[in-house]
C-alpha cells in the first residue's frame, strides 16, 4: 500500500529559509549562502519522509518565493517592465518579478484559494513570447535523485496557471487567458521530455482550479491540454492533484466525488490518491477512523490502486511539533503538524497493507479520546449559551438612520468626519517593553507607565490634528488575533507554528482547542484610560469573532460556526462591558471576514448567514446612541455587499487603497448604503505621503457617488507598520483636505 504527500511547508522548522532570504536581500549574504540554505532543507526534508517510509515524495515543492511564479519563471512569462533579456532566470529577475526593485514595483500578490498564503498573480497579454526559462523543476527532480530519493516532481497545472492568470495591463476587457494554452504546452512537454529523461517515472499536476465552479468552456479547456500533452506524458504515471473542496460532481462525473478525497490518475481510474490526513489543520489525524474510509475506498477502486496521501500541500500547516517545548503535553498530543502528518500518512498506508502498527495506533486513539473527555475544551455554560442563540436574529432594535441621529446629537461631529483605523507606528522601544514584560523582566507597574506614556503622546497628536474620532493606536497589541486569543480561554499558543502567507512572511495562528469565554474584560483598562485623556470620542477597539475564527487554527470536533458564536458571545460581554464604562464608539474589526468565505458558490450563502450573525451578536445590545464601527481589509465586495450591509454596523471603514473605482460601482449601481462608510484616503502599505489636494481629490470622487452625510474620512487601514515620519504628514494632509472640503461643502 502506498503513501503520498502532496507537498511539504519550505521555510523550515525554524524558519530558516524566511532569515536565509531576508539576509540575502539585505546584502548581508550571498546568493550561494541563500542556495546552500536551500538545498540543505530540501535534503532534509526528502530524507525526513524517505525515513518515514512515504513512497510518492514531491520535489519542486520547494520555492525561493512562490510556486506560482516558479511556474512563470519556468515559461519565461516575465512582464516586459523588469527588463529580462531571456537565458536562465537568475534571483534578480526573480525577486524583482516578487518583490519589486528601486524603479519597478512587484507585480500583484493574491489569495491562494480560501487560504493565507499569497501568490503572485501572472500577468499575461496576446503578445507574451514564452520560453522555457527556468528549469528548476528538472534540476530538484536530479537534485533528490542524487540524494537517492526518486520523487515525483509536482508542476503547477496548465490550466490552473491560465486561469489563476490575469490579463496585462490595456488587455483586461478583451483578452481570453485560456487562448494561450497552445503557447505554453509546448513548454510544458520540453519540461515533462526532460523529467522523463532524468528518470522520473510520476509526475503530478496540481490542477485545483477543477474545485470551483467552472464554465463549460473552461472545463473543456482540461480535456484539451491533458490530450495535447498525451503523448509527451506517455511512459509516465499522472496524478492530477486537486485540493481545498470536493470536485462538483455534477461537473465532473468521471471524478469521484467522496470527500476529502480528490486526486486521481491521469489515465482515469487506475490511482485513487485519497487525501485522508488534512493538510491544512493541526489535529491529529483520527487514524481509526482514517483506516476504516480507507478500507471502504479499497473496495472500491481495488487494493493497487488506493495511495494513502494528505488533503493538500503541507504547505498550510505548521511544520515539527518536536520543537514546541512549551505546549503543554496534553494539548501536545492532540496535534499534529506536517512532519507528523507525514508519519500519520504512512502509518495509514502500512495499516492498511496489513502492518499495522499497534502501539501507534492506540497511543493516537488515547490521545483522541483524551481530546474529547478533557474538561479544558468542554464549558458547558458555554455550550448551552451558543445553542440558545439559535432562533434569534440579534439585531438592533432601531434602525441605522434613528441610530445615526442619536448618535450624531451625542457625538456632534463635522460631516466628513475624520479617524483612523485602530493602530499607530510600533517603534523599537514599544516593541521592546512589551516583549520584556512578557518575559517577566519589566514590572507591570512599568509596563503600565509605558504603554500610558504611548497612547497619551498619539493621543495628543491626533488632538494636535484635530482629528474627531480618536484612537488610543493599540500599543499593547502585538498582533489583532492573538492579543484577544491570549486572553480567553480555549485558545493555546505555538512557538513555531509558523506558516508561510507571502515571501519570507510567516504567521503563527492561535489554536483554539476549546470552547471560548471570557474569564474578564479584555480591553476596558486601555480604552478607559485612554478615553480619560481626551474630551473627543476615543474608539474601543476589538476584533471580530469572523475574523478571530478565520485567523486561527481551528477545531475541528464541532462545526467552525459553532466556535465562532461562542467567540461573538466573548467579544458582546466585551462590546457591553466597554459601553458600560463610558466608551460610546466601539470598532469591531472584521479584517477577515471576507476570505472564509467558502470557493464554491453552493455554500456561500449558509457562510455569509452565520458570519453575519456572528457580527451582529456582538452588538445587538447596546444603546441607540453607542456607535459601532466595523473595518474591512479589502474593497472587492462586490459581491458579498448585501451581507455587509446586513452586518448592521454604523459605520465601515475599508481598504480601497488601489481601487476606488470597483468599490465605488457598487453603490453607482445603485446600492442603497444608509450607514456611515469610510473608503480608505490613501494606502498605508506605501511609504508614499499623499498631498492634501490628492486625498480631497479622492473623497471628491466619493461624494460623486456617496451621500454627503454618510461619507468618514480615514487612511485605509491601522498605520501599525509605518514610520511617524511618514504618519504625521499624510495626516495632516489627511485632516487638511476633509476641512477643505468642508467649506465648500
Ligand atoms: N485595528 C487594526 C489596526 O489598526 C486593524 C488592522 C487590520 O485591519 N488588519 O491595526
Ligand atoms: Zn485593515
Amino acid at each position: 500500500m502506498a503513501s503520498h504527500i502532496v507537498g511539504y511547508p519550505r521555510m523550515g522548522p525554524k524558519r530558516e529559509l524566511k532569515f536565509a532570504l531576508e539576509s540575502f536581500w539585505d546584502g548581508k549574504s550571498s546568493a550561494q549562502d541563500l542556495q546552500k540554505v536551500a538545498a540543505d532543507l530540501r535534503e532534509s526534508i526528502w530524507k525526513q519522509m524517505t525515513g518515514a517510509g512515504i513512497k510518492y515524495i514531491p520535489s519542486n515543492t520547494f520555492s525561493y518565493y512562490d510556486q506560482m511564479l516558479d511556474t512563470t519563471a519556468m515559461l519565461g512569462a516575465v512582464p516586459p517592465r523588469y527588463g529580462w533579456n531571456g537565458g536562465e532566470i537568475g534571483f534578480d529577475v526573480y525577486f524583482s518579478m516578487a518583490r519589486g526593485n528601486a524603479s519597478v514595483p512587484a507585480m500583484e500578490m493574491t489569495k491562494w484559494f480560501d487560504t493565507n498564503y499569497h501568490f503572485i498573480v501572472p500577468e499575461l497579454g496576446p503578445d507574451v513570447n514564452f520560453s522555457y526559462a527556468s528549469h528548476k523543476a528538472v534540476t530538484e527532480y536530479k537534485e533528490a535523485k542524487a540524494l537517492g530519493v526518486n520523487t515525483v516532481p509536482v508542476l503547477i497545472g496548465p490550466v490552473s496557471y491560465l486561469l489563476l492568470s490575469k490579463p496585462a495591463k490595456g488587455v483586461e476587457k478583451t483578452f481570453s487567458l485560456l487562448s494561450l494554452l497552445g503557447k505554453i504546452l509546448p513548454i510544458y512537454k520540453e519540461v515533462i521530455s526532460e523529467l522523463k529523461e532524468a528518470g522520473a517515472s510520476w509526475i503530478q499536476f496540481d490542477e485545483p482550479t477543477l474545485v470551483m465552479d467552472l464554465e463549460s468552456h473552461k472545463l473543456e479547456s482540461f480535456t484539451e491540454a491533458y490530450s495535447e500533452l498525451e503523448s509527451t506524458l506517455s511512459g509516465l504515471n499522472v496524478l492530477i492533484e486537486t485540493y481545498f473542496a470536493d470536485i462538483p460532481a455534477e461537473q465532473y462525473k468521471t471524478l469521484t466525488s467522496l470527500k476529502g478525497v480528490t486526486a486521481f490518475g491521469f489515465d482515469l481510474g487506475k490511482h485513487l490518491f485519497a487525501g485522508v490526513v488534512d493538510g491544512r489543520n493541526i489535529w491529529a489525524n483520527d487514524l481509526a477512523a482514517s483506516l476504516s474510509t480507507l478500507k471502504a475506498l479499497e473496495g472500491v477502486v481495488g487494493k493497487d490502486k488506493l495511495v494513502v496521501s494528505t488533503s493538500c500541500s503541507l504547505l498550510h500547516t505548521a511544520v515539527d511539533l518536536v520543537n514546541e517545548t512549551k505546549l503543554d503535553k496534553e494539548i501536545k498530543s492532540w496535534l499534529a503538524f506536517a512532519a507528523q502528518k507525514v508519519v500519520e500518512v504512512n502509518a495509514l498506508a502500512k495499516a492498511l497493507a496489513g502492518e499495522k502498527d499497534e502501539e501507534f495506533f492506540s497511543a493516537n486513539a488515547a490521545a483522541l479520546a483524551s481530546r474529547k473527555s478533557s474538561p479544558r475544551v468542554t464549558n458547558e455554560a458555554v455550550q448551552k449559551a451558543a445553542a440558545a442563540l439559535k432562533g434569534s436574529d440579534h439585531r438592533r432594535a432601531t434602525n441605522v438612520s434613528a441610530r445615526l441621529d442619536a448618535q450624531q446629537k451625542k457625538l456632534n461631529l463635522p460631516i466628513l468626519p475624520t479617524t483612523t483605523i485602530g493602530s499607530f507606528p510600533q517603534t523599537m522601544e514599544l516593541r521592546k517593553v512589551r516583549r520584556e514584560y512578557k518575559a517577566k523582566k519589566v514590572s507591570e507597574d512599568d509596563y503600565i507607565k509605558a504603554i500610558k506614556e504611548e497612547i497619551s503622546k498619539v493621543v495628543k497628536l491626533q488632538e494636535e490634528f484635530d482629528i474627531d474620532v480618536l484612537v488610543h493606536g493599540e500599543p499593547e497589541r502585538n498582533d489583532m488575533v492573538e492579543y484577544f486569543g491570549e486572553q480567553l480561554s480555549g485558545f493555546a499558543f505555538s512557538a513555531n507554528g509558523w506558516v508561510q502567507s507571502y515571501g519570507s512572511r510567516c504567521v503563527k495562528p492561535p489554536i483554539i482547542y476549546g470552547d471560548v469565554s471570557r474569564p474578564k474584560s479584555m480591553t476596558v483598562f486601555w480604552s478607559a484610560l485612554a478615553q480619560s485623556m481626551t474630551s473627543r470620542p476615543m474608539k474601543g477597539m476589538l476584533t471580530g469573532p469572523v475574523t478571530i475564527l478565520n485567523w486561527s487554527f481551528v477545531r475541528n470536533d464541532q462545526p467552525r460556526f459553532e466556535t465562532c458564536y461562542q467567540i461573538a458571545l466573548a467579544i458582546k460581554d466585551e462590546v457591553e462591558d466597554l459601553e458600560k464604562n463610558g466608551i460610546t464608539v466601539i470598532q469591531i474589526d472584521e479584517a477577515a471576514l471576507r476570505e472564509g468565505l467558502p470557493l464554491r458558490k453552493s455554500e456561500q450563502a449558509f457562510y455569509l448567514d452565520w458570519a453575519v450573525h456572528s457580527f451582529r451578536i456582538t452588538n445587538c445590545g447596546v444603546q441607540d446612541t453607542t456607535q459601532i464601527h466595523t473595518h474591512m481589509c479589502y474593497s472587492n465586495f462586490n459581491d458579498i455587499i448585501h451581507s455587509i450591509i446586513n452586518m448592521d454596523a454604523d459605520v465601515i471603514t475599508i481598504e480601497n487603497s488601489r481601487s476606488d473605482e470597483k468599490l465605488l460601482s457598487v453603490f453607482r449601481e445603485g446600492v442603497k448604503y444608509g450607514a456611515g462608510i469610510g473608503p480608505g484616503v490613501y494606502d498605508i502599505h506605501s511609504p508614499r505621503i499623499p498631498s492634501a489636494e490628492e486625498i480631497a481629490d479622492r473623497i471628491n470622487k466619493m461624494l460623486a457617488v456617496l451621500e454627503t452625510n454618510i461619507l468618514w474620512v480615514n487612511p485605509d487601514c491601522g498605520l501599525k507598520t509605518r514610520k511617524y515620519s511618514e504618519v504625521k504628514p499624510a495626516l495632516k494632509n489627511m485632516v487638511d483636505a476633509a476641512k477643505l472640503l468642508r467649506t465648500q461643502l
